[in-house]
């Protein structure tokens, strides 16, 4: 059995991921600080307790597991703390990726999946966003995205790390069996904030913005299923034993919903009714992020069915009612 080294493997999206590497019949060890995560959401392999940018403690990970391959997900990811604390972000994404895949290159580890994300592209009026759109981000954490993909574009594969990148857009849902989900304390992402308002754990959603360029006025982003992005990861590490080199592709669907649309979808799934409140632009947001181009559909074989704004809403709809969460 394979073992692959999952960092941020008791977070949102490192959890689906070792699903879908338990399910593949592999293994995932977690090596996870606990900083944002949840040691209860390790349920498909070991867990291991240390930080990214731990060296001596990454390098005794390595020798223990000997992993074929790095997925790397753990990462600070609230964008208003980014442009409130530029340095935190610069120290842990570039600086714990260099840490990781160092220690990687050391054991011979050569294969790496690296979360990323669409804010790379910053805010660009609207465009659609393709791979090779112009790179712009316009808040540290897409600044700090970057620098570790060019970090991985440029000595690490050098050095001889393969690595394929996956710039995520809005990612949503849970697992459909509810065994794992989205549980960020404090939680900032859109879709979690409106199914609490709908159990009655908040008074109200805010609507960051009300006067974007945008059909309706709030922001629009492309959403994405959880699982769909772990099964990118998977296909990720397929690539990575095919080819060499660094691929980076975009994880989007190629379809906006603007805030007030998904709102709307939650009250119709609910059956609840979820009150606003129009609020301030928040710092750092981009009008609209949608990703164009199939890339991952066609040299991935990707095709990320569940992430339709309804199954979403449901899934995780069904983890906030029986999942751990609900406890
Ligand atoms: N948003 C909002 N109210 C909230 C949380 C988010 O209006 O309570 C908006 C946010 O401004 C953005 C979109 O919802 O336009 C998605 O935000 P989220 O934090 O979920 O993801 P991000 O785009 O920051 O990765």
């Amino acid at each position: 059995m394979k073992t692959v080294l999952v960092t941020g493997g008791a977070g949102y999206i490192g959890s689906h991921a070792c699903k879908a590497l338990r399910d593949a019949g592999m293994i995932p060890v977690t090596y996870d600080d606990l900083s944002t995560g949840w040691a209860d959401a390790v349920k498909f392999g070991p867990l291991e307790v240390g930080d990214i940018t731990d060296t001596k403690r990454l390098d005794a990970i390595f020798k223990t597991y000997a992993p074929d391959a790095v997925m790397h997900f753990a990462a600070c990811s609230d964008i208003a703390e980014s442009v409130r604390d530029p340095g935190k972000y610069w120290h842990n994404i570039p600086g714990g990726t260099q840490a990781v895949a160092e220690a990687a290159l050391k054991a011979g580890c050569t294969k790496f999946v690296l979360s990323s994300t669409c804010s790379v592209y910053g805010d660009q009026d609207g465009v659609i966003l393709k791979e090779t759109s112009t790179i712009a981000p316009n808040n540290a954490y897409g600044e700090a995205k970057r620098a570790a993909e060019e970090f991985l574009e440029g000595r690490a594969a050098a050095e001889g790390m393969r690595s394929v990148i996956l710039r995520y857009f809005n990612v949503a849902g849970a697992d459909e069996d509810a065994e794992v989900g989205e549980w960020h304390r404090p939680e900032t992402h859109l879709v979690p904030i409106i199914l609490d308002v709908a159990e009655g754990r908040r008074d109200a959603v805010r609507i960051y913005g009300t006067d974007y360029a945008t059909p309706d006025g709030s922001c629009v982003r492309d959403y994405v299923h959880v699982t769909d992005i772990a099964d990118a990861h998977m296909q990720g590490l397929d690539w990575l034993k095919a080819n060499g080199g660094v691929r980076t592709f975009n994880l989007g669907t190629g379809t906006g919903f603007s805030v007030r649309s998904v709102i709307a979808e939650a009250e119709a799934i609910t059956r609840k009714e979820i009150p606003v409140l129009e609020d301030a632009r928040r710092p750092g947001d981009a009008a609209s992020l949608v990703s164009g181009g199939d890339r991952a559909r066609q040299e991935l074989g990707w095709s990320p069915d569940r992430s339709t704004l309804p199954r979403m809403i449901k899934d995780a709809w069904r983890w906030h009612q029986t999942g751990d969460y609900a406890k």
